[in-house]
């Protein structure tokens, strides 16, 4: 997809600290950390937001749920770690390419800001 920097670090284009990879997904750290680990992870299928998921997304949506339990153990992140998609503007999602934030290393708050 032109101009998501998502798919440009799919494709290479752009650089990642990249912590797991495979036919389906990529993680990457977050340029901009909110705590101690801060991972995003991503479909390497370009979709923009949750309201674009259709039928044949789902596996790969579930998918990603096993990615961030694969990263959370790598990480010990064993007491517990948060994960949040943020979808459309009043959630405040930036990039447009479905990503799910996978956030531990220290306690958070609820509800959130
Ligand atoms: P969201 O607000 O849910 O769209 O989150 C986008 C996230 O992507 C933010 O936490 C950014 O810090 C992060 N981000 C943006 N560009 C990059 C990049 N090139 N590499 C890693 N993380 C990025
Ligand atoms: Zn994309």
């Amino acid at each position: 997809m032109p101009n998501c920097i998502f798919c440009e670090i799919v494709a290479g284009n752009i650089s990642a600290k990249i912590v797991y990879e495979d036919d389906k997904a990529i993680a990457f750290e977050d340029i901009n950390p909110q705590a101690p680990v801060h991972i995003i992870i991503i479909p390497k299928k370009h979709i923009a937001t949750i309201f674009d998921i259709e039928d044949n997304d789902l596996d790969i949506m579930g998918y990603l749920y096993f990615v961030a339990k694969k990263i959370a153990s790598t990480k010990f992140l064993d007491d517990g770690f948060r994960l949040v998609i943020n979808c459309g503007r009043s959630a405040g999602q930036e990039i447009q390419h479905i990503h799910m934030h996978l956030l531990g290393g220290r306690t958070f708050g609820w509800p959130p800001g």
